[in-house]
């Protein structure tokens, strides 16, 4: 029910003020929705806006139904460094990556003893079976509390749960105090060290593999996707006709299929009813994230046949996870949104009437930079100097240089970067951390600003690199992998953000909002006690009504 602040306001508000509910509703007002017992967030790895508004007529299922809440289609990923565990890392925490200290999918620590330098985002780094390869997964670097750990520490009785097809992403969502969670990992789900899988993980993943053990065709074509289907090379890889057919123990092409995104839906759909999810003294938080999208846009982009074959399952997929919600009988909300956006591949943007989009220039990996510093300075070239994530991001020079001449490749790598053609902006670790946090909206800040919300003074490199827009960062495409997102650009920054409740009348506001206003925006509609300046973000209110959903505290 309605707080009795907001019940009493809304009756007040109604012409005759001595009506009840029930003779409110008599009359054409709908009724008050009830306070949601069990909290749903989806996110849909890398489902930008623009995907958003191209296929959203299309929809007719979980999606269709979504987009009748409230909708805000050009809500930001604020922050620079658009990669996954950044971006999931805002959605429930309600801060930005430079408070959340999540900067990047992996950093460097030049400090560490193992020889490629490299922490994944996720990782416990100090557990001696870890490694940046086969990580020992932790919520250890996340420096903030998810709304699921906030519940459970003011609710003991609240249950937090998180399903996804990566580790990062069910870990950021669901954060320190996990009562499941569930990432695909290589041939099925898997869960943190030390935990057994129960038996509704153990049931979908017998069931995964007795489906990719004897192999698949390629999927159906819906009608309105086969216009789609023509053949682009990027590279050597051919795309665009694409249609998912497994083989036989292909449990790589199962990934990259929509078939990952059912599975995990199908998990998360099994774990609420045998948990009784919304049904306890308190509520209760399910984190899912789908990763296919993102995979599919990897290998395919987003332009082809794929991706459209791609969204149209997902849209079935999701209506089919929410009708067995429904079945739940508890009143639960949902929010859907994404971790980031992405873009196209570039030889397809070229022949649809984009010229000018281009692959990264090889000279900007960091082995080449380190070259091109030890040239400048007169340094032997042959041990590493320079490590990074990439051709963009993040640089870290080497600690094995003295201080001084450590300096001076700092400043040289710098200048190198910001002489290169392809780069936008490239600032030191000073510079940065100099630059004031944002304020305002997120369309109009500079690259600079977007930068300072990536930043963490522990975790940044020494050098950050920003690529001029439709500068994709992957010099050489091959299998799997021909396009991608990570930019300070808005087609990687804006994402769809929908929340959805029964009983809640809904409305569009295009005007932009931040991922991080997710957090706030759920806190209030469970009345979650939170203290003041916890969360970046503000709450949304999603009735845009006379009941107001963030003044019901
Ligand atoms: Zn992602």
């Amino acid at each position: 029910m309605l707080p009795i602040r907001s019940r009493f306001a809304r009756l007040m508000a109604f012409p005759l003020a001595m009506l009840s509910l029930g003779q409110a509703a008599l009359a054409g007002e709908a009724p008050a929705p009830a306070d949601p017992k069990l909290l749903v967030a989806i996110s849909v790895d890398q489902f930008g806006a623009d995907l958003f508004a191209q296929y959203r007529p299309h929809f007719t299922g979980g999606l269709a139904r979504l987009q009748q809440g409230a909708v805000y289609p050009s809500a930001y990923q604020s922050h620079a460094a658009t990669e996954t565990c950044p971006g999931h890392s805002t959605l429930l925490t309600g801060v930005h990556p430079a408070r959340s200290g999540i900067i990047a999918n992996n950093w460097y620590d030049v400090t560490l003893a193992r020889a490629d330098k490299r922490v994944y985002c996720v990782e416990d780094e100090a557990n001696p079976d870890s490694s940046s390869k086969q990580p020992v997964v932790s919520a250890g670097h996340l420096r903030v509390p998810t709304l699921g750990d906030r519940m459970k520490a003011t609710w003991p009785q609240s249950r937090n749960v998180a399903v996804s097809g990566k580790d990062r992403a069910a870990i950021m969502m669901g954060g320190h105090r996990l009562d499941a969670v569930y990432w695909w990992q290589g041939r099925g789900f898997a869960s943190l060290a030390g935990r057994t899988l129960e038996a509704d993980a153990l049931a979908e993943n017998a069931a995964v593999l007795a489906a990719v053990g004897k192999g698949s065709p390629g999927l159906p074509v819906p009608a309105w996707c086969g216009a789609r289907a023509r053949v682009v090379k990027a590279g050597d890889v051919g795309l665009g006709n694409g249609r998912f057919a497994v083989d036989a123990d292909g449990f790589d092409q199962f990934r990259v299929s929509p078939r990952l995104d059912e599975a995990t839906l199908d998990l998360a759909a099994r774990l609420a009813g045998t948990m009784q999810l919304g049904k306890g003294a308190a509520p209760d938080m399910l984190s899912v994230s789908l990763s296919a999208t993102d995979y599919v846009g990897h290998a395919f982009g987003h332009e082809g046949q794929e991706m459209c074959i791609q969204l149209a399952r997902l849209d079935a997929a999701l209506g089919v996870f929410l009708t067995r919600l429904d079945a739940l009988k508890v009143d639960y909300a949902v929010v859907l949104t994404a971790d980031h956006g992405g873009l196209d591949v570039p030889e397809r943007l070229d022949q649809q009437g984009m010229p000018g989009a281009t692959r990264v220039d090889p000279a900007l990996l960091p082995g080449a930079l380190g070259k091109q510093v030890a040239a400048r300075l007169g340094l032997p070239g042959d041990a590493p100097l320079v490590y990074g994530d990439g051709a963009f991001g993040d640089y870290y020079v080497s600690r094995d240089l003295p201080a001084d001449v450590r300096a001076k490749a700092i400043t040289a790598l710098a200048d190198i970067l910001r002489a290169h053609p392809q780069v936008a902006l490239a600032l030191t670790k000073d510079e940065l951390a100099r630059v004031p946090l944002p304020a305002g909206s997120p369309q109009d800040w500079s690259l600079r600003e977007r930068a300072r919300l990536s930043y963490d003074p522990e975790r940044s490199g020494d050098v950050v690199s920003l690529l001029n827009r439709a500068v994709v960062p992957i010099a050489t495409p091959g299998p799997g992998y021909t396009a991608t997102h990570g930019s300070p650009w808005d087609y990687d920054r804006r994402v769809p953000l929908l929340f959805w409740q029964k009983g809640r009348a809904g409305f569009e506001q295009p005007a932009p909002v931040e991922t991080v206003d997710i957090a706030p925006t759920l806190a209030a509609l469970i009345h979650l006690p939170v203290p003041a300046g916890a969360f970046d973000g503000r709450c949304l209110d999603i009735d845009g009504g006379e009941v107001n959903s963030c003044s019901g505290k």
